[in-house]
């Protein structure tokens, strides 16, 4: 399993899918699922730019995840995304259910993608919701980075406001070279 990490508009969905499609892996797009399975309240949190609950968010990765056939490759965009999300996962990976090659982390400033997200136009790239997403980031899954290393994870970072080709290269790098 390869994690991808970074705020709103760093670029992970667009190099999630890059990578899958070079190396065959599986894509599980965190944002897509809950797009896909929230509906009331949950979809206008989600709106707004603020996190699903810990537990329903477990339970639909886990199934998910049972969904697929096993020892394939997976690369997660969004998740996790707090630490007891990590928690539960460390505790699949220590169970023998998955194993953990790498977190990438996508670094980028606020400024550099607000500007890539407004003109993207999903309905939650609206001025307010992307400053909670940035806020809820800094509050609830940057300390997941520090989390991570301590658990034993290669957390690298990868400068992402560059070009979509140059961070793809990095990556493929990193990965070629384990
Ligand atoms: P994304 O498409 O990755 O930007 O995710 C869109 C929205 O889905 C986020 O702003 C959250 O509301 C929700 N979401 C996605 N992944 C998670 C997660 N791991 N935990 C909680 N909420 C999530």
């Amino acid at each position: 399993m390869i994690l991808l990490m970074g705020i709103a508009g760093s670029g992970k969905g667009t190099q999630g899918k890059m990578l899958a499609d070079q190396h065959n892996f599986h894509l599980i797009s965190m944002g897509e699922v809950l797009r896909m399975y929230v509906t009331g309240q949950q979809r206008e949190r989600m709106l707004a730019g603020e996190l699903l609950d810990d537990q329903e968010i477990i339970a639909i990765v886990d199934r998910v995840l049972s969904s697929l056939p096993d020892s394939e490759e997976v690369i997660m965009d969004g998740f996790p995304r707090t630490i007891p999300q990590a928690e539960w996962l460390m505790g699949q990976v220590k169970a023998g259910r998955f194993s953990l090659r790498t977190a990438f982390h996508l670094v980028a400033s606020r400024e550099a993608v607000k500007q890539r997200l407004l003109q993207r136009g999903r309905i939650d790239d609206k001025e307010a919701a992307i400053e909670a997403r940035f806020d809820e980031y800094e509050r609830s899954t940057a300390p997941l980075l520090t989390w991570l290393s301590e658990h034993g994870i290669d957390v690298l970072n990868i400068n992402a406001e560059r070009s979509v080709e140059a961070v793809n290269d990095e990556m493929v790098k990193h990965l070629n070279a384990r």
